[in-house]
């Protein structure tokens, strides 16, 4: 439960009341432990001057899986000895009150101290199994960007073939984070030169280079795997399937992506016949068909797990914003985890409760809902919404009509959110999409020339 204090604003000494949370329970609410990864946790706007910061006041981080219980008391605080004694007893008791005395372990009597909160977040990191020397790793990835996105356009290029043994999968994950927050945030001159900065990065590095054709190969291999399926039909049986994976079972690359596409028809009845036509099949053929059959049963379960995972990770994420006393915030902590996956479990429980009659349920779940589809259109620029719904056509002349009608109420800021969103839908893999952004993007660019002259 966060506690509710008032507390006074750093920037203008207002006060302000602020939902403070001290304890974070990694199982109960992983939720906080995100946010105290994010630099979100504790964050708080003052409503007189609008600035906003993180509050500074105690933590006691307990994550019981891995049996990790750590204790920070701010220096600022300037608590010594016996009164840090107190503080961190108070929390601990308030902790150990929550869990049952058969739970009760050696290492909840004894927590870990971290003297800063850079400290604590490399030991969460650490539990996590991210090293010290990742985290410095990332640290100089990042430090590139911000110099690459400072640097003229024009050195780019340079600038990338000088560091190229540092343009890594960590320096590709670090452009993406920080896309995706400066988006969010609207900074569009950052957008901008990290468009560019990935740009050049992609084309110019041998990292970047190996990751485009490997994405262009796996485009290849999905459109080539679709093509084939098509040309089984509208509506091809369980022996076409099975033919055409029998075809593609010495290709790992085209069964996977065949597997992806046709995932709900490998079902026990496919599974059935597979066995059968086995059975039926001259013993020197059987060899084949048992690992196609083998290797089928592996890809699915691997499919099928990470759905559930998925799912299974925003069923708690919904729990917890449903059971916390304050909607809004929960909603705001947790809004870098509402993927699409999370919005099919809320989806799934306002018709669970729907069925159930139960309105009180429903009406709550609706309004949560509600809440965040508002505030995920409030964080998007405009130019970014008309962006989604260009990528929401049904093909790319539709797209390229809708940019016709409504391109001249963005003016100049469409080009970059377009080359912007092309650049992340390429580093997620979507090359598809990424290319109808780019048609849109030459489309718009002639547009735009051929009014200037
Ligand atoms: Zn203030």
């Amino acid at each position: 439960m966060p506690a509710n204090m008032n507390v006074n604003c750093p920037a203008c000494n207002s006060v302000v009341e602020a939902d403070v949370e001290q304890i974070i329970e990694v199982q109960r609410q992983p939720q906080l432990k995100q946010a105290l990864l994010s630099g979100q946790l504790n964050r708080i706007q003052c409503r007189a001057c609008g600035a906003s910061n993180v509050l500074v006041t105690p933590l006691l981080y307990h994550d019981a899986d891995n049996e990790v219980l750590l204790a920070f008391v701010p220096p600022e605080l300037n608590l010594q000895g016996t009164q840090r004694d107190q503080v961190v007893g108070e929390l601990l008791k308030e902790l150990t009150g929550r869990i049952p005395k058969e739970d009760f372990r050696g290492y909840m009597f004894q927590p870990g101290q971290v003297l800063t909160m850079q400290g604590l977040i490399e030991q969460v990191l650490e539990g996590d199994g991210v090293t010290k020397d990742m985290l410095e790793t990332q640290r100089q990835r990042v430090d590139l960007l911000g110099r690459m996105t400072q640097a003229d356009p024009k050195r780019l290029r340079s600038l990338v073939r000088k560091h190229d043994a540092e343009i890594d999968a960590i320096f590709f994950q670090a452009a993406l984070a920080l896309m995706q927050q400066a988006v969010q945030e609207g900074q569009e001159p950052l957008v901008k030169a990290l468009a560019a900065v990935q740009e050049a990065a992609a084309k110019h590095s041998s990292f970047g280079r190996q990751l485009t054709a490997q994405a262009e190969e796996q485009d290849r291999i999905v459109k080539d795997v679709a093509g084939r399926l098509q040309a089984l039909g509208e509506k091809p049986t369980r022996k076409d399937i099975l033919a055409l994976l029998l075809a593609l079972a010495s290709d790992e690359p085209r069964l996977q992506a065949l597997v992806g596409l046709v995932r709900p028809a490998l079902d026990y009845p496919f599974f059935q016949e597979l066995s059968l036509q086995i059975g039926r099949s001259p013993v020197a053929e059987r060899p084949q068909l048992e690992t196609l059959r083998e290797r089928l049963g592996e890809l699915t379960r691997e499919a099928d797990a990470q759905a559930q995972a998925a799912l299974q990770r925003s069923a708690g994420v919904l729990q917890a914003i449903v059971a916390s006393p304050d909607t809004d915030r929960a909603i705001r902590e947790n809004l870098s985890l509402m993927d699409e996956s999370f919005m099919a479990v809320l989806a799934g429980n306002i018709r669970e409760a729907e069925s159930r009659l139960d309105i009180q349920a429903s009406s709550k779940l609706k309004s949560i809902h509600q809440k965040i589809v508002n505030l995920m259109r409030q964080q998007m620029r405009p130019e970014l919404r008309f962006v989604n719904e260009l990528l929401e056509a049904p093909d790319d002349s539709a797209a390229l009509a809708m940019l016709e009608k409504g391109a001249q109420n963005f003016g100049a800021a469409l080009l970059p959110a377009l080359s912007a969103v092309a650049a992340m839908l390429r580093q997620q893999g979507q090359e598809t999409l990424a290319r109808r952004l780019d048609v849109l993007h030459k489309a718009a660019s002639d547009g735009e020339d051929g009014k200037i002259s």
